[in-house]
This record gives structure tokens, C-alpha cells and sequence, in this order.
């Protein structure tokens, strides 16, 4: 790969630009549609009170946080799928938005 700021090649596993010291974007990166949503927030609310959908609530799903509680988060498996999910970057809010980790 090249560097973007100033063109030289670089190893492919390069996380700056020895020649100017531009970071190479290896991190992962925010998609256009990232929810406005704190990850951390609905990952620690999944962890804490998954079991009562209050990270769906949150997350602006509203109903599925009423079928979570009343399941007390599907016997707290559908709580870990969302748990595993908001720590992999792939869990949705209320829109359609990926909440990620902006950080
Ligand atoms: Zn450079």
C-alpha cells in the first residue's frame, strides 16, 4: 500500500508513514451511516441490563426493549447475541444506523 498523505510505499502491515508520519487508516473505520448512539453506553447497558432490553431501548427500538423484558432478553440469549454483536461493531439502532465505536 501507498501512503496518502505523501505517496510513498509502505509495508502492508505499516500503521505510520515512516517518510512523514501520516497514519495509514489501518484501524477500522467509521461507516457513513454510524449511529449517533455511544457505543460504550449501549455496550455497557447490554451487559449490566441486557436482560431488560434497556440497550434496545436505548438504541431507539423501543419494542424490541419490550419483548427483551418480558423475555428477560430471550432467557438472556438474545441479550449475548446483542452483546456480541454491539462489540462487533454490527449491532443497529431504532434507524437503521450501526452503532460503532468512535473512539
Ligand atoms: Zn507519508
Amino acid at each position: 500500500m501507498f501512503c496518502t498523505n505523501c505517496g510513498k510505499e509502505l509495508a502492508d502491515n505499516a500503521l505510520m508513514c515512516p517518510a512523514c508520519g501520516a497514519p495509514t487508516r489501518k484501524g477500522p473505520e467509521i461507516p457513513a451511516d454510524a449511529s449517533d448512539k455511544d457505543w460504550l453506553t449501549t455496550l455497557l447497558l447490554c451487559f449490566f441490563l441486557g436482560g431488560f432490553g434497556i440497550h434496545s431501548f436505548y438504541s431507539g427500538k423501543p419494542v424490541i426493549g419490550v419483548v427483551q423484558l418480558l423475555t428477560l432478553g430471550g432467557c438472556g440469549i438474545w441479550a449475548l447475541i446483542d452483546f456480541i454483536m454491539i462489540i462487533c461493531g454490527s449491532f443497529r439502532d431504532g434507524e437503521g444506523k450501526v452503532i460503532v465505536n468512535k473512539r
